[in-house]
């Protein structure tokens, strides 16, 4: 089997400027450094708001930052008329390695449907950045269809913006779950993200299937990431609130020790 290197991803959401930002990320990487700890067991990404980015990257590319990091969103257009839009051209002049892509607030406040997602993972190709896909049900929708039916055809859609042979991430986040402070079980995590990877390999073959990372997100905390990562299917996690304290992110970096 392939090994898939754990991926830790923390969204700010609509938190820290670029001051706050560049002490946020100094701070964790001392934290991070500190008993020799290179976090070479799980890769670690961060996800400012669009205006620290260039502060985020001055940072990660200083000596021995082994720090990635991405937006919360792009736009699906290259340039052009789009008042307020951000793309994934100038992402790219950032060094942005991820992008997250339908991000449940994302559809749920900007009405995001899963066609405009499939071409803002169409955009984020054209531009050699990996798109992070989130996915999940509500509350209603696991009640109604349980909890994979959502998720997978919101993926299928997704993938149709995919580019063959480039890499995705997926992020299986029930909304219920986000900062709900009530994570789903590792064992509701695993049957969802195998589900999930079903879909990537039919949509994107199998080899996709097997090399792709699926992260779970909802209310993850250091005293959970252990569980959900010693599941097959999972592997990483995307954070939000806990995201937000350097001690607690890195501890949940650090979920082997
Ligand atoms: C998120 O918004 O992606 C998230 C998982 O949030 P939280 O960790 O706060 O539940």
């Amino acid at each position: 089997a392939v090994k898939r290197t754990p991926l830790i991803a923390g969204n700010w959401k609509l938190n820290l400027d670029h001051l706050q930002a560049i002490a946020f990320v100094q701070k964790l990487h001392w934290k991070l450094e500190e008993g020799n700890h290179d976090y070479a067991d799980a890769e670690v990404a961060v996800f400012p708001p669009f205006t620290d980015l260039r502060s985020v990257q001055t940072l990660a590319a200083a000596d021995k930052y082994s720090l990635a990091y991405g937006a919360q969103d792009l736009s699906a257009h290259d340039s052009g008329a789009y008042t307020g839009e951000i793309s994934g051209a100038f992402l790219a002049a950032l060094d942005a390695k991820y992008v997250l892509i339908g991000h449940s607030e994302r559809r749920e406040y900007h009405h995001e449907t899963d066609e405009l997602i499939a071409e803002k993972v169409a955009a984020a190709h054209r531009h050699g950045i990996v798109p992070i896909i989130c996915v999940g049900e509500t509350a209603d929708d696991l009640e109604k269809h349980g909890a994979s039916a959502v998720p997978v055809a919101q993926l299928r859609t997704a993938l149709g913006g995919a580019k063959k042979g480039s890499e995705v991430v997926v992020a299986y986040e029930p909304v219920w779950a986000i900062g709900s402070g009530q994570a789903a079980t590792a064992e509701q995590a695993q049957q969802v993200a195998e589900a999930l990877r079903a879909v990537v390999a039919e949509e994107l073959g199998a080899e996709a299937g097997e090399s792709t990372r699926i992260l779970y997100g909802g209310s993850v905390k250091s005293g959970n990431i252990a569980g959900f990562l010693r599941e097959k299917d999972v592997d990483g996690a995307l954070v939000g609130g806990a995201s937000l304290v350097v001690d607690e992110f890195a501890a949940i970096v650090r979920f082997k020790s």
